[in-house]
């Protein structure tokens, strides 16, 4: 067995103090302490491991520091950690024996959701063969962590490749030195992917959006699918998720049949990707590249009907002050899309922004079904795939919402 590398003694005997406020935090499970509730942190050196304490010295456990972020300390666990990589090593064991309980039917899924997976700033997702890392803070930035990450990905899951995805903002609000997105080990950053009884996609890690692909929608794929038939819109569709599953799976679900599928994105790399795919699963869709605000608005006023809509737009509400302009977003997209729907059609209408509750969105959903004059029934009421788990006590780990509505009235 390599030696695993050990903490040097300076950073684990580095402490933090919280105020009153931090405390009550902590004590209802939320991993976060924001600089503002630190009652003391001197001197503490940037990514350290930190022993982290109330006012009265009082030993609350041990947490990863960030000299630079908002989000001061994120805990890492409630007792003492000696081994900051070995604890590392840990965690990512356990989120794989996770995942190999919950997920079947695809290769494709998140391994290590961050706080979700007690592994704050930590993601991984494997793409078949081809694993995507990408880290978000000091701590998870430091050499022997790294180490740890790629060591025990390697040893568990014996990819062909490692790559790793560079948000340059994230590194710069980090204060980390700039990365380029790269392979970090092996040889492959390009794959194909399976989902859902074999629904394939092309994967690239170097290329796309978020880590390439948008893995939190999966099981909403194949939900969807289900209740997909005649005529199908997907708007917002990337690389054809919705749309070729509602395609593919037509041939699972009899009743459920499509007659046509029609994508629609504003990124052309997208829908080249889309038209790829679609020929992966010997398939033909149409794929339009339009503003889809100004498509629905203008197919909504020319009278143009559909008996699917698939509506997922990217998160409008970046952060909170944008939360009214979100909603509006929202409830002009369900308004010109419920418009548009024959009886009995089905609308799957999502949100990725946090910042909108779920109870904001059903509210401004049910706004715009009100000023379409239509009923609805909500057939499914979902969120992300269960490869990346929300945690009960940390609102922040929840933020898809996917309703499936079908048209009552
Ligand atoms: N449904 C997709 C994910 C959609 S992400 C899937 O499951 O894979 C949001 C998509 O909206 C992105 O592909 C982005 O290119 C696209 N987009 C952003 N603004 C747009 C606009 N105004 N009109 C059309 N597409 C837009």
């Amino acid at each position: 067995m390599p030696k695993k590398p050990v903490v040097s003694a300076e950073h684990a005997e580095s402490s933090v103090k919280l105020s009153a406020r931090a405390v009550a935090r902590l004590q209802r499970r939320h991993p976060w302490v924001y600089r503002s509730d630190l009652a003391e942190a001197t001197g503490v050196p940037p990514g350290s491991l930190v022993r982290v304490i109330d006012q009265r010295g009082r030993f609350l456990g041990m947490a990863l520091y960030s000299s630079s972020s908002q989000i001061a300390i994120r805990m890492i666990s409630h007792g003492s950690v000696a081994d900051l990589p070995a604890l590392v090593a840990e965690r990512i064991k356990s989120a794989i024996a996770y995942r190999k309980e919950l997920v079947s039917n695809t290769d494709a899924y998140r391994i290590i959701f961050s706080e979700a997976d007690s592994l704050p700033g930590l993601i991984v997702d494997r793409y078949n063969d081809v694993l995507c890392v990408q880290i978000l803070t000091q701590a998870m930035d430091a050499a022997p962590v790294r180490e740890a990450v790629l060591q025990t990905l390697r040893e568990e899951l014996q990819p062909a490749g490692i790559v790793e995805r560079v948000d340059a903002r994230i590194r710069e609000l980090e204060q980390l030195p700039p990365l380029q997105s790269r392979l970090l080990w092996g040889e492959k950053s390009s794959t194909v992917i399976s989902m859902n009884s074999g629904v394939r996609f092309h994967y690239d890690g170097l290329e796309g959006q978020k880590t390439g692909a948008f893995l939190d929608q999966r099981e909403n794929y194949a939900a969807a699918a289900q209740y997909a038939h005649g005529e199908a819109l997907d708007a917002f569709c990337y690389q054809g998720g919705f749309a070729l599953h509602s395609a593919v799976h037509s041939d699972l679900h009899p009743s459920g049949k499509t007659s046509s599928v029609t994508g629609v994105d504003s990124s052309r790399p997208a829908l080249e990707m889309a038209e790829k795919n679609a020929a992966l699963n010997g398939r033909e869709l149409e794929w339009i590249e339009a503003n889809a605000f100004d498509l629905l608005r203008e197919y909504a006023a020319s009278g143009r009907r559909y008996d699917t809509i698939v509506l997922d737009p990217p998160a409008f509400a970046k952060t909170k002050r944008d939360l009214e302009k979100a909603l509006g977003g929202y409830k002009e997209l369900n308004l010109r899309a419920m418009k548009m729907l024959r009886p009995g059609g089905i609308l799957v209408t999502c949100s990725c922004s946090y910042h909108v509750g779920a109870s904001d969105f059903f509210e401004v959903v049910a706004d715009a079904a009100r000023d379409a004059h239509k009923s609805f029934r909500v057939i499914e009421n979902r969120g992300a795939a269960k490869d990346h788990p929300m945690l009960l006590n940390v609102p922040e780990t929840s933020y898809l919402k996917c309703l499936i509505l079908s048209v009552s009235d």
